[in-house]
């Protein structure tokens, strides 16, 4: 038995978002090794929170740490206090990187809304002219993301991505898992889309939750702290002490699907690693 939990936020009974990153449900699920568990642990996660996926281990209800990133995962500790934060490993750029993401638009992909939220969280990347930048292409081979839909019942549970981080070459994570029913399950505008896409793309590239210390100041319930996790959080230089929800950086643990456009801190934090 182990616990299954939902990214981000829930559908709730009375017809509105919520903020809801508590632990959902249980379900009967694969066992996970302990030897990964005992790892995991030893890096800072709450073990409750492990999942297995088809990608690797989700955690922290969007992460996924694949036994690859596991194996070349350092243990340095830093614990800091509040601000913006990213990973150990980054996107070599070497000075121009375009990053080309593919969404299958197929029988059991993606609608014309979602891929509208897609192009929209690219324009808001590039409208940043980093040293990153994205484009879409329509073969999955020329790809360096490939987003995928969740498996029904993920995305019934209101599950809404998941990402991983780069890798210790430079490249940003290859995947992102994205719910195909933001749209026509709950409603989302193109802008909400594109909000919680370009969450996703954030945690391909190296960012991690702005709340990570305390996921509760986006999610509600109970204060909890996703720590340095053997990943690092590294904080981003200019960024403030303390992070609030109605800063609605894009980078929080839970959305309310509304739109987040980056605000002055997350352009100081895309600008300082990029
Ligand atoms: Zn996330």
């Amino acid at each position: 038995m182990r616990r299954s939990i939902s990214i981000f936020m829930a559908f709730a009974l009375v017809g509105m978002f919520v903020y809801s990153c508590q632990k959902e449900s249980l379900t009967q699920g694969q066992e996970i090794p302990q030897k990964v568990i005992d790892q995991l642990t030893k890096m800072g996660f709450n073990p409750d929170g492990i999942e297995l996926t088809d990608e690797g281990y989700r955690i922290e209800r969007d992460i996924i740490i694949t036994d690859e990133f596991l194996a070349t995962a350092g243990n340095e500790t830093r614990v800091p206090g509040a601000e913006q934060y990213s990973t150990n490993n980054l996107v070599s750029t070497g000075g121009s990187r375009n990053i080309k993401m593919f969404a299958d638009t197929g029988r059991r992909g993606y609608s014309a809304g979602m891929i509208a939220g897609l192009d929209e969280a690219i324009a808001r990347y590039n409208a940043m002219n980093l040293e990153i930048s994205f484009s879409r292409v329509t073969n999955s081979n020329q790809a360096d993301i490939v987003m995928t839909r969740l498996n029904k019942g993920e995305e019934r549970q209101g599950i809404l991505g998941s990402a991983g981080f780069p890798t210790a070459s430079g490249d940003p994570y290859g995947e992102i898992k994205m719910s195909g029913i933001l749209e026509s399950g709950y409603g989302l505008s193109t802008a909400g889309i594109a909000t919680i896409i370009a969450h996703e793309m954030g945690h391909c590239v190296g960012f991690r939750h702005t709340d990570y210390f305390d996921r509760s100041i986006s999610c509600n319930g109970s204060p909890y702290n996703e720590g340095e996790a053997g990943i690092g959080a590294n904080h981003i230089p200019g960024t403030p002490t303390g992070a609030t929800n109605s800063a609605k950086s894009w980078m929080l643990s839970c959305t309310d699907g509304g739109d987040r456009p980056f605000n002055n801190d997350d352009r100081t934090a895309l600008n300082y690693l990029y």
